[in-house]
């Protein structure tokens, strides 16, 4: 055992003062860059657009062991008993916008390395942070470019862990070892307006729509693949906004968005969408067009050595085994699977995003001393 030292509340509570709104770092970047820089890491900052991300490191050899995740939150919302930024420790929790998503995992890998760091004899390899402020967003300016460019620069990641809250019932139940990938089209349909006593002399944008929905859902895209269920369609709107009963509409529109797994990526998925909304308006001689909303790439780490270390690490802390899991939204997890094995592993999602956001004080204490117990078993292997 080494010396728990550093205590990650403060840091924690630090963090979650700086209102770090997407893409607005408010100074919490600057809060993570003193702490790691005072416990030896070198730390640079990374800007694209409106977003500033950060990359430490400490040591120079491989493997590098890297600790992702992000310091924007979002909004706060109304009514909430306390303020959001202030941090308010109550009954043994604590309360702010960051408190579960995922500030307290930030101070929790910090407060594990500076422990770690400060316990062990030699190691060899690095330990490094990869900090972005453009998570909860667009993610466009955020992870994914700057790795980019720390790729361009030389730098290898060997295995990355991202603190994302993944605990349900009790933290550390569950390990994500991937995400599904999402993709969110738009159809519109154009056809001809016109009286419909006079169908002729119109053109009905509905039925090619209709028909193009019914092919898109009869459609089974997959029976699954490891780790994962089947994909899934689901048609969440369709919009014709015609308020008489005598006029055939000039358009109509749907929106749908697609839950995939590993067979599958977005663009495969997008053409298949687009051809055949594209042959049933050529079957009536109206016209699709389409734009993609939002799209993410699945990521899916196969259960392995890599995860067998976080499940070890979490069984040793918390005394339960983890489950591992593919289920919930996307993270930048679908990034950094371009690079080096990934998994995530954080406190419990229950609050998330809510007002009164807040997690166990005590909860962040034992998650650092797990981020702990996965660099020693890590590095021991090394
Ligand atoms: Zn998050």
């Amino acid at each position: 055992m080494t010396a728990m030292n550093a205590d990650p509340i403060p840091l924690a509570q630090a963090l979650m003062r700086r209102p770090s709104i997407t893409p607005n770092e408010a100074g919490a970047l600057d809060v993570c860059q003193a702490a790691l820089a005072g416990i030896g890491f070198a730390v640079k900052r990374y800007k694209f657009g409106a977003v500033d991300n950060l990359y430490a490191r400490f040591g120079a050899e491989a493997p590098n062991f890297c600790f992702a995740g992000h310091v924007d939150v979002v909004p706060p919302g109304e009514n909430w008993s306390c303020d959001p930024f202030g941090a308010e420790i109550r009954g043994g929790l604590l309360y702010g916008r960051g408190a579960a998503d995922m500030k307290t995992a930030i101070a929790a890998m910090i407060a594990a390395s500076e422990n770690f760091i400060a316990g062990a004899q030699r190691f060899k390899g690095s330990i490094s942070f990869l900090l972005t402020c453009d998570e909860e967003g667009a993610a466009v300016e955020g992870t994914k470019p700057t790795l980019a460019a720390l790729a361009a620069e030389g730098v290898r990641f060997d295995h990355c862990l991202v603190g994302e809250p993944t605990s349900e019932a009790r933290v550390g139940d569950i390990i994500k070892n991937g995400r599904r990938g999402s993709l969110n089209v738009v159809i519109n349909m154009d056809g001809k307006q016109g009286h419909v006593a006079y169908p002729h002399r119109a053109l009905n944008p509905v039925t090619p729509l209709i028909e193009t929905l019914a092919a898109l859902k009869a459609r089974r895209l997959d029976d699954g693949a490891p780790g994962f269920d089947p994909s899934n369609l689901e048609v969440t709107s369709i919009d014709v906004g015609n308020a008489t009963h005598n006029v055939i509409p000039q358009r109509a529109r749907a929106r749908l968005n697609i839950r995939f797994n590993t067979n599958h990526d977005g663009e495969s998925l997008f053409t298949w969408i687009k051809e055949t909304a594209e042959a049933r308006a050529s079957a009536y001689g109206a016209r699709a067009s389409f734009s993609i909303s939002s799209q993410s790439k699945c990521f899916y780490t196969a259960p392995g050595a890599f995860t067998d270390l976080i499940s070890a690490a979490v069984q040793e802390t918390f005394g339960h085994t983890p489950v591992l899991a593919t289920t919930g939204g996307t993270s930048d997890a679908r990034f950094i699977k371009d690079y080096c094995p990934v998994a995530e592993l954080g406190l419990r999602n229950e609050t998330a995003h809510m007002v009164d956001e807040h997690c166990a004080v005590e909860d962040v204490r034992t998650l650092a001393r797990c981020y702990e117990t996965v660099l020693r078993r890590y590095f021991a292997t090394q």
